[in-house]
This record gives C-alpha cells, sequence and structure tokens, in this order.
C-alpha cells in the first residue's frame, strides 16, 4: 500500500514538473511614466507607475530595478572595471602622458559633480502602502510590504530624479556629434524575473534583460527641441516638427515655453528617446506598411549620406521581413545619437558623420537587432552571441543583398577573424556572462563572430533550405518571448530532424575546435581494376560530418559526404552542379576515416569544406596536392 502511494506520488510529481517545463512564462511590466527635462541643467524629475504581474510559480516578497545612470559616478563599479580591463573601450577614456608613458585614464573617474550621471528615488509605494526601496549603485532593492502571490499584479508607484551624465558609453549628454540628449537607460527599470531567478545584474558594461510590457510616456521639455525614440507619438498634431498629420499646421502660441511628447510603445522590453534642437526629421512610408523616421543634424556635411541612406534602409528591412519574419511595429526610427550605434525597442542611436558605407554598415547591423533581441529578447547579458552574433549574421546577408557584387561567401572574414582569436589563447566559452571576459576584445569576437558562426554552422550541418526555415520558425515561435541557446537548437532539430545538442554544447559551452585534416592519398595497384584511398583525421575535439572535393588528372571532380553519426542525419548536396556520394557514416570515437575510391584515375588534390563553410580552425591542412 505505501509502495503504491510513494508511486503514484512520484508519477505525479514526474507529470507536474514535465508540465512545468511545458509552460513557458514571462513577467509582465506596465509603465507610465511623466517627466520633467531641465535642458539647463541637464537634470530630469518624473514619476513612474508600474504595474507588474507575476506569472510566475513563485511568490515574491521582493523586487529589483535598474538605475542604470548611476553607473557613471567616480568609484562605481563601472568605473573600477574600466581602470582594471586590459583593453579598455577607447570611448570610456583618456589618454594622458605618464612620464614617457601612454597610460589609459578612466573618464568615469574624473566626472564632476555637474557632469556625472544619477537616478535616485523617493516615496515607493506598493499598492498606496510605503515599501523600503534600497538603493544600491545601480540596483535598486525593494522589499515588498504585501507578498506578490502567483497570478497577481500589484502597482508599484515611484518618484525619480535623474543627470543625464556626460556622454561617455551608450547614453549621455551632448555626444561627440553635438546630439544634445541621448536618453538610453535613465528610468528606473525592473529587473527581469524567469525561470532563472532574478536578473538584477549591476550595470558594469553589458548587457540588458527587460520584462516584456508596455510603455506610456510623457516628456515635458523646452518646446524647441525635437524627440524621437521608441513608442508611437500620441499628439503629433500638437507637437508637430513633421508629426503633425499631413495638411495640419501646428501653431504654438507664443507664450508656450514647453511641450509635453506622449509616446506610447506596445508590447516591448524597453523606452529609449533621443532629443535635439537641431534635428531635421524625415519620415519615410513604404510599400510593407512600416513607417521610418530618420532624426538627423542639420549639418551640411551629413546630409547627402542620410538622405541616400534611407531607401537603403527601406530595402535592409524588406530584406530582413523576407528572411526572419515581418517586423512587427508600425514604425522604426534611425537617430543620430549615442556613441556608435546600438539597438533600442523600435529605434537605434547611431553615430552619423562618418562615410556613406559605414552608415549603411551600423543601420544594418542595428536593425538587425530588431528581430535578434527586441523581439526574440534573448537574455543578453547571459548569452550575448545569440543576440549580436545572429543580427551580425542577418547583417552580412544584408548587406551582401545589396551590394553591387555579391560574393558568394558573405562570412569569409568572420572565419577568419575567429580562428585568430583561437590562436591567441584568450577565447572564453560562449557561456560566459557578458560581463565576465577577460578583455573587451574576446568579449566582442565571441559574441558577434563566433555567435554569428554558430548559424553559419548550423548551414554546414543541415544545409541552406533547412537554416532558413529554422529561422523562420525560430521567429514565429519565440518572438515576444525570452528564447534561450536550446529554443534555438530544438527550433533547427524540429525543423531538419538532426540531433544537435552535441553541437550546441560543444560551440557554446567550451572551447573545443574545428580541425579537419587530409592527411595522405595513396593508388593501391594491388586492388583489382586497380583504387586509390584518401585518409582523413580529425584533430579537434569537435566532430563534424565532412564534405570533401575530389578533383583528377583529367580535369574531372566529385565529391563525398561523410554523415556524422551522432546527428543521425544526412543533408542535401551543397553542391548540385557536382556528382556526390554518401559514405558510411563516421563517428566521434574513432578520429580516423578511409575512403577508397575504385577506379584507375589519378588523383590530383583533395579539399576538405570546398565552400569553406566549416569553421575549421586550421584550413592549411583542409587541401592536399597528390606529388
Ligand atoms: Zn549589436
Amino acid at each position: 500500500m505505501k509502495k503504491i502511494v510513494i508511486v503514484c506520488l512520484l508519477i505525479i510529481g514526474y507529470q507536474s514538473a514535465k508540465a512545468q517545463n511545458r509552460t513557458y512564462w514571462q513577467q509582465e511590466a506596465n509603465y507610465k511614466i511623466e517627466v520633467d527635462m531641465d535642458v539647463k541643467t541637464y537634470q530630469y524629475k518624473g514619476k513612474q507607475e508600474l504595474k507588474y504581474t507575476n506569472n510566475s510559480q513563485d511568490t515574491l516578497q521582493k523586487v529589483y530595478y535598474h538605475l542604470f545612470n548611476n553607473a557613471f559616478q567616480p568609484g562605481s563599479e563601472m568605473d573600477h572595471r574600466l581602470q582594471n580591463i586590459k583593453d579598455p573601450d577607447a570611448r570610456m577614456v583618456n589618454k594622458v602622458r605618464v612620464v614617457d608613458k601612454d597610460v589609459k585614464e578612466s573618464r568615469i573617474s574624473k566626472l564632476l559633480p555637474t557632469e556625472m550621471g544619477f537616478l535616485h528615488i523617493q516615496n515607493f509605494k506598493q499598492d498606496g502602502i510605503t515599501a523600503v526601496a534600497k538603493e544600491v549603485e545601480t540596483i535598486l532593492e525593494v522589499t515588498l510590504n504585501k507578498p506578490l502571490l502567483p497570478g497577481k499584479s500589484t502597482i508599484l508607484t515611484l518618484d525619480f530624479e535623474g543627470q543625464v551624465p556626460i556622454q561617455i558609453r551608450r547614453s549621455g549628454r551632448n555626444n561627440k556629434e553635438g546630439v544634445e540628449l541621448s536618453m538610453a537607460q535613465w528610468y528606473p527599470k525592473i529587473a527581469e524575473f524567469d525561470f532563472e531567478g532574478w536578473h538584477a545584474d549591476p550595470y558594469i558594461a553589458r548587457e540588458f534583460h527587460g520584462v516584456w510590457g508596455s510603455f506610456d510616456v510623457k516628456i515635458t521639455m523646452d518646446k524647441n527641441y525635437i524627440l524621437g525614440g521608441s513608442g508611437y507619438l500620441q499628439n503629433g498634431n500638437e507637437i508637430g516638427y513633421n508629426y503633425q498629420d499631413k495638411g495640419i499646421e501646428v501653431k504654438l502660441p507664443k507664450k508656450t515655453k514647453t511641450l509635453t511628447w506622449h509616446f506610447i510603445a506596445p508590447n516591448v522590453h524597453d523606452f529609449t528617446w533621443a532629443a535635439d534642437k537641431n534635428y531635421i526629421h524625415d519620415v519615410v512610408e513604404t510599400s510593407f506598411g512600416t513607417t521610418l523616421h530618420f532624426l538627423y543634424k542639420n549639418n551640411p556635411k551629413i546630409l547627402e549620406n542620410w538622405k541616400n541612406a534611407q531607401p537603403k534602409t527601406v530595402a535592409l528591412m524588406e530584406f530582413y521581413n523576407k528572411t526572419v519574419g515581418k517586423y512587427p511595429y508600425n514604425q522604426y526610427s534611425v537617430i543620430q545619437g549615442g556613441d556608435g550605434g546600438m539597438e533600442y525597442a523600435m529605434c537605434t542611436l547611431i553615430l552619423g558623420e562618418g562615410t556613406f558605407e559605414g552608415l549603411v554598415g551600423v543601420i544594418a547591423h542595428e536593425m538587425a537587432h530588431s528581430w535578434f533581441q527586441h523581439v526574440l529578447a534573448t537574455n543578453e547579458s547571459k548569452h550575448p552571441w545569440m543576440d549580436e552574433g545572429f543580427t551580425s549574421y542577418l547583417e552580412d546577408l544584408g548587406l551582401n543583398e545589396l551590394a553591387d557584387k555579391k560574393v558568394q561567401n558573405p562570412f569569409e572574414g568572420a572565419y577568419k577573424t575567429y580562428a585568430k582569436l583561437v590562436e591567441s589563447g584568450k577565447e572564453q566559452p560562449l557561456s560566459t556572462h557578458g560581463d565576465r571576459y577577460d578583455e573587451n576584445r574576446s568579449y566582442s569576437i565571441a559574441s558577434y563572430v563566433k555567435g554569428e558562426l554558430f548559424l553559419t554552422q548550423l548551414e554546414y550541418l543541415l544545409g541552406k533550405e533547412n537554416l532558413s526555415k529554422t529561422l523562420k520558425k525560430y521567429y514565429a515561435d519565440f518572438k515576444f518571448k525570452h528564447p534561450t541557446p536550446n529554443d534555438v537548437k530544438r527550433t533547427a532539430e524540429r525543423i531538419s530532424g538532426a540531433n544537435l545538442d552535441w553541437f550546441l554544447v560543444d560551440w557554446t559551452q567550451t572551447l573545443n575546435t574545428i580541425d579537419y585534416a587530409v592527411a595522405d592519398i595513396k593508388f593501391d595497384g594491388n586492388y583489382v581494376g586497380g583504387a586509390s584511398t584518401i585518409k582523413l583525421n580529425r584533430i579537434g575535439r569537435t566532430p563534424m560530418p565532412i564534405d570533401v572535393l575530389v578533383e583528377y588528372t583529367d580535369g574531372s571532380i566529385e565529391s563525398f559526404y561523410i554523415p556524422l553519426r551522432m546527428m543521425s542525419f544526412e543533408k542535401g548536396n551543397p553542391m548540385p552542379e557536382v556528382k556526390r556520394t554518401t559514405l558510411t557514416d563516421w563517428t566521434w570515437g574513432n578520429p580516423n576515416y578511409t575512403i577508397t575510391i575504385k577506379g584507375n584515375k589519378t588523383i590530383k588534390k583533395v579539399t576538405i569544406d570546398p565552400l569553406g563553410m566549416m569553421a575549421d580552425v586550421k584550413r592549411e591542412n583542409n587541401i592536399l596536392e597528390n606529388k
């Protein structure tokens, strides 16, 4: 009897665990923010009301907010990190000469009280009753006065006071191109709580993870400023500046000193804006229904580039829609501001004084983030490769599509950069938290380049069509959610039928590399009718299926495909113009493989991966000429 009860309990326990695994949930945060910006002091004051819904199974006793601006203060964790990292971001340091040496000095460490950033909270209440809120530099720890039960909502209100720091990283005032206000990471933002728990990461460098919800934001400031950002402007006919409906003339009474801009951004996880007195604001309607806004300084040196970039932006968005899935908002804004290029909800802040190619390149990258991060909202602090890497992939495809001369492999540079990082010995696994890389360079190459190659490896493993279907299915299934590495892998498995867990683990959680070699080519005269043998070796730890191209002295060519046993999969012929023979599969346990080709033809040359799609860190040994 007892035994039966235990067995029953085990079964129930197992089934409920199974049900929990299957049930995806995410928190919801709906903000109402009113803020007054003082453009003389760069200080702002506001009120925030947040309706926060706990969709988890946990009862929450605490909640956390990000107060990003507090990073821009001497002695902050961001300042310390900047002073201790070997290769600090050039934008964040001054080069100073000390005795006979160039020294990089943290710009944050030199900020005066009027120049630094801050964001302070007062009057924190939960459902109208005061709750204890403790500021710990860039994090606000709130002890709720009433635990928040599963499935319940609560209203969290607070007053905030902020100062926009001198532009050092991402957001700030008076950037190097003279844009006055780049307002990213400016408001108290609730941290994400998901299946892994709280993600209350201090603001050290990178990057972001936010709660899905909506923003209703009213910004009051000097009427001479033109704004752009996340969200749809609700009162364009009162504001003007090319936001008004056609035929409407906006005339402000002379006495009016300020304007209140009312934005609503539905179904996003962040809200960003920028403002300048000298913005030109162009509006471009597209055939696919998305309205594009371009806000850039009225600087004669850049006008031509910013006009010419507009049709390119339209073409890129159309290509991204086709490649991944339709951009789901009715609006996207390209705004001059910030310190390089940074993606935000429904917009980007970019520098705008560089070359035309540079401008289009940065737009191609930042806009691709609208898919990878702002709709497929991976936790980019934990998995930066899924946001930067997949974005770089889409960017490279998009730029190649736009190019007058298209190349066969737009990822060639990426393979070389990755191999160099491996050679340097400074590589860290992709599973490293974005803040924990020893050097910025290893973070960048891992996230942007090795992350991009994750997708090109899927193409190598599964074929072009399967990758293309995977991207579309991944977007369709996980948009407006927080997909994890396993989600993209499972999508590829569902589409192709292949087993890919080994690849996800090797590529993202280890420093294992791919290195295959052609070891030997021999003609064997003892064989009746003659035969040639080709010996292949797996040198790197990561196994792969292998494409081999054989060229004969008579000018003929043929290809061979060696499936990888642990994948249980056979891909289509990537070079359909060449006859392909599929051989017995190769196991990981055996590092050697022999191909036997019957007949008297003399082999001239053997090439592993003739299309250059496999991320082999040592390409030199992929080719062997028969001498
Ligand atoms: Zn990026």
